[in-house]
C-alpha cells in the first residue's frame, strides 16, 4: 500500500491524516505570483502561510515555543499550565489555539493600536486578552515587559506558566530553521536564488535564512524587508539602529533593537518599502490573483520584486505571505483609514 505513488507524501501511513492544530501548522503552499514574475521575467513566490490554522505564519512559532516548553517538563499536556505572551496579535492568536488544543489557559499582552480584527478574534477563540497604550521598548509599560512581569508575578516556570519571550526565546528560530525553510528549498527543487522577508521578531528570517543558506552552500540570497519606521534596514546597511518615518504595517519593523532570534542572521542586503508600494502590492494580488493578503506581505512581495529586478530574468525569488488581509479589512481596505493616512484608495472601494 504505502509503496503506492498516489500516497508518496502523507505522514501518517494508516489514515493519511494530520493530527489536531499542531498537525495543521505548515506544509503550506508556495505559490507562484503571476503578475509579480511576469513583471520582472523571474519567478516570484510566496509561501501561503496565512493558510496556517490560525492564519498566519506566526502559527509555526507558537508551536515551536509550547512544544519546547513541553520538551522541557514545563508544560505538560492535560494538565494545568499557563502561555504568557506580549503580541501584535497573531503570536498570540497562534498560541491560543494551541494552548486551548493542549489545554492551557493563555494570557495575551497587546498594543491597543493593532487592527480591531486580531483584537476581536483573540477575545473570540478565548485568550485572556489585555490591551494597553502602545509604548516604546525602552518604557517599563511596553508589551514585551508587561507580559514577562504577569509571568514573573504568577510565579513563573516553577508554577507552570510560560513567558513565550518570541524575540527572544530562540524555539521560535528554530521551528523555521527546521520547517520554513526546507519547506521552500523542497518547493522550488533547490532552484530558490534569492529570499525576501521582514522581521518582527527575526525567526522567520533568521530560520528560513539559516536552512536555505545551508542547503544552497552559501548561494540563496537573503534580504531584509523593512517598513519605514523600523531600524533594521540601516542596522543591515551600515551596522548601526536608525529609524525613519512610519508605517502602517502591523508586527513588523523595531526601532531600537536586535531582538534575540534576528541576531547573528545570515543576511546579506536590505530593502524598506514604502506602504504605498507594499499596498500597491496587496491590492494587486487580491483584484488580479485572488490572494488577501495583509501588510507585512505587501512588503515581502515589494521587496522580492526589487531584489528581482536587481537579479535580472530567470531567477527565482520566494518570499511570505505572513497573514490575510481580512485581518487589516478596518484599515488597509477602508477608505477613511488610507485617506486619514494620506494613502491611494483602490477603485472599487472608492
Ligand atoms: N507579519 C506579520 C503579520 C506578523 O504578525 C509578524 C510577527 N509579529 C511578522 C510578519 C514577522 O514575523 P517574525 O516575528 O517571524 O519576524
Amino acid at each position: 500500500m504505502q509503496s503506492d505513488p498516489a500516497f508518496q507524501g502523507v505522514d501518517d501511513p494508516v489514515h493519511g491524516t494530520a493530527d489536531g492544530f499542531a498537525g495543521a501548522v505548515g506544509n503550506t503552499p508556495l505559490i507562484r505570483l503571476r503578475r509579480a514574475s511576469e513583471a520582472t521575467g523571474c519567478e516570484i513566490l510566496g509561501k501561503a502561510e496565512f493558510m496556517n490554522p490560525g492564519g498566519s505564519v506566526k502559527d509555526r512559532a507558537a508551536l515551536g515555543i509550547i512544544e519546547d516548553a513541553e520538551r522541557r517538563g514545563v508544560l505538560v499536556p492535560g494538565r494545568a499550565g499557563t502561555v504568557v505572551e506580549g503580541t501584535a496579535g497573531n503570536t498570540g492568536i497562534g498560541l491560543t489555539l494551541f494552548a486551548n488544543a493542549r489545554g492551557y489557559r493563555s494570557i495575551v499582552v497587546m498594543p491597543e493600536t493593532q487592527s480591531r480584527e486580531k483584537i476581536e478574534f483573540l477575545r473570540m477563540i478565548g485568550a485572556d486578552l489585555r490591551l494597553g497604550p502602545a509604548k516604546p521598548y525602552a518604557d517599563p509599560g511596553n508589551y514585551v515587559h508587561v507580559s514577562r512581569r504577569i509571568a514573573e508575578e504568577m510565579g513563573g516556570e516553577a508554577a507552570g506558566v510560560v513567558w513565550a519571550n518570541q524575540f527572544d526565546n530562540l524555539a521560535n528560530a528554530a521551528a523555521h530553521e527546521a520547517t520554513t525553510g526546507p519547506e521552500i528549498w523542497r518547493q522550488t527543487r533547490g532552484r530558490v536564488d534569492a529570499f525576501t522577508c521582514a522581521c518582527g521578531t527575526g525567526g522567520t528570517l533568521a530560520g528560513a535564512a539559516r536552512a536555505l543558506k545551508a542547503a544552497s552552500k552559501g548561494r540563496v540570497r537573503i534580504v531584509l524587508a523593512d517598513p519605514m519606521g523600523s531600524a533594521l534596514y540601516s542596522w543591515v546597511k551600515t551596522g548601526a539602529l536608525k529609524a525613519e518615518g512610519n508605517s502602517i504595517t502591523e508586527g513588523i519593523g523595531q526601532a531600537a533593537r536586535v531582538p534575540g532570534n534576528l541576531a547573528g542572521a545570515p543576511i546579506d542586503d536590505a530593502e524598506r518599502i514604502p506602504d504605498a508600494e507594499a499596498l500597491e502590492q496587496i491590492y494587486d494580488l487580491l483584484i488580479h490573483e485572488g490572494l488577501s493578503v495583509g501588510g507585512s506581505a505587501g512588503i515581502n512581495v515589494a521587496a522580492a520584486i526589487r531584489v528581482a529586478r536587481a537579479l535580472g530574468p530567470g531567477h527565482t525569488v520566494a518570499t511570505v505571505l505572513c497573514d490575510g488581509g481580512a485581518r487589516y479589512q478596518s484599515k488597509l481596505f477602508n477608505p477613511e483609514f488610507l485617506r486619514g493616512k494620506g494613502l491611494p484608495v483602490p477603485p472599487w472601494l472608492a
